[in-house]
């Protein structure tokens, strides 16, 4: 069933309540570092400005666990979306409340008040009926334009919904929801998987839930060396998820079953410790990892391997770093896979907080088709999960 959209209802003189995802970091002087999501967030707010919307904006910030702390107020995302947006946003510190309601019913057709962070609320991540009811007091229609929490169950999300008289999919939101399902409804033949990072947990419902779509699976990061061991690969004292060894076998007879190609690492960056300051050994295909050494990278020969794959792919799904990319010496993996997926002609498209730190840091953000908002959403979404965020809008 569809979800209605933004675009399919009049939004003139309606108060509309906007759900957005700004959660971005701060510096210790409550400065700004990356405004990647309020950059994405205006699209819907401008279209909402333009269409004379009196607009509530809501966003959660860090964990502040139901108290109000004052390092995680959203006043610098009041400030900064006032810039962009070229008109000033209202922000009065609070979340709920007799002056909220006065504001709110005060609101001009394109006038903007952004409330406190949700989650000073602890009804927000408790998914509280009262305070769902609060938030949703005058609101005409809810807006959905925060995918990155869309599967979790809190009160701006979900609860809100059975509060108000129509629910719809922003802008944003719709952006991610139809990127993603490229890779999930019919994506074209040669569909190119590549995951890392450190959980295995996390990635392997994806390889089988796409196991019948994808034709290659390129693993990197902590991950390879669970499949390595299950493999009978020795990965030296690596970290290996042995909880995981079984399952990891099992995909890989699967996958030859399905004709997936499942590639995994040849060569490795070692060293004994994970620091920046440390002797690294190049471990060579071949050759096996010392059982006092970690592999942290993926090695010249793995990057060469991946990237003849990548060159081929007409759809790429990327999530996960190929090793501890936060560290220069374990980092050459990961930028030479991101400057192999930005330089191909696929559609690809990047999910995950770290990968997509890795892909800015690499410089090649502009060459990515679609770079996801949501981390452990598009995991969600990617392993045939519904997300209750999306499944609590109103369907056409
Ligand atoms: P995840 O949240 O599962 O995507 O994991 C991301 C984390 O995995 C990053 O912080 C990486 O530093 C870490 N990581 C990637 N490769 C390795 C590795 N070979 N050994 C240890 N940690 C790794």
């Amino acid at each position: 069933m569809k979800k209605i959209y933004i675009k399919h209802i009049d939004v003139k003189g309606k108060v509309v309540f906007c759900r957005n995802d700004f959660n971005i970091p701060l510096n210790e002087n409550g400065e700004i570092v990356d405004d990647t999501r309020l950059k994405a967030s205006l699209p819907t707010l401008k279209y909402l400005i333009d269409n004379g919307a009196r607009i509530v904006c809501a966003s959660h910030m860090g964990r502040p666990e139901g108290k109000k702390k004052h390092e995680l107020s959203l006043k610098p995302v009041a400030d900064k979306l006032s810039e962009m947006l070229k008109t000033s946003v209202i922000f009065n510190g609070e979340v709920t409340g007799k002056k909220i309601d006065k504001i709110k019913s005060e609101l001009e057709e394109g006038d903007i008040l952004l409330l406190e962070n949700l989650r000073f609320n602890s009804g927000e991540t408790k998914n509280d009926k009262k305070f769902a009811k609060e938030l949703a007091k005058g609101i005409d229609v809810y807006i959905n334009n925060a995918f990155g929490v869309s599967h979790r169950k809190h009160a701006s999300v979900v609860r809100i919904t059975k509060f108000v008289p129509i629910s719809v999919e922003g802008f944003l939101l719709k952006k991610e929801i139809d990127y993603l399902s490229l890779a999930i409804e019919k994506p074209s033949e040669n569909f190119c998987m590549i995951l890392g990072g450190a959980k295995v947990s996390d990635k392997i419902p994806i390889i089988l839930n796409l196991m019948d779509k994808v034709k290659t699976i390129l693993i990197g990061g902590a991950m390879s060396y669970t499949f390595l061991k299950a493999k009978g690969i020795s990965v030296g004292g690596s970290k290996v998820d042995d909880d995981f060894i079984k399952m990891c076998s099992d995909i890989l007879k699967k996958a030859e079953e399905n004709n997936v190609k499942i590639l995994l690492p040849v060569d490795h960056i070692a060293s004994i410790v994970m620091e920046s300051n440390v002797t690294i050994k190049m471990v060579r295909t071949g050759e096996e990892i010392p059982e006092n050494m970690k592999g942290f990278d993926i090695g010249i020969d793995t990057i060469q391997l991946y990237t003849n794959e990548i060159k081929k792919a007409e759809l790429i799904v990327w999530n996960g770093p190929m090793g501890v990319f936060e560290i220069d010496l374990f980092s050459g993996g990961t930028t030479g896979i991101a400057k192999a997926v930005a330089e191909s002609n696929a559609l690809s498209i990047v999910g995950g907080g770290d990968t997509v730190s890795a892909i800015h840091k690499a410089g090649v953000s502009d060459k990515i088709s679609h770079i996801s908002t949501g981390g452990g959403a598009s995991l969600e979404f990617l392993s045939g999960k519904k997300l209750p965020g999306i499944e609590a809008l109103t369907e056409v």
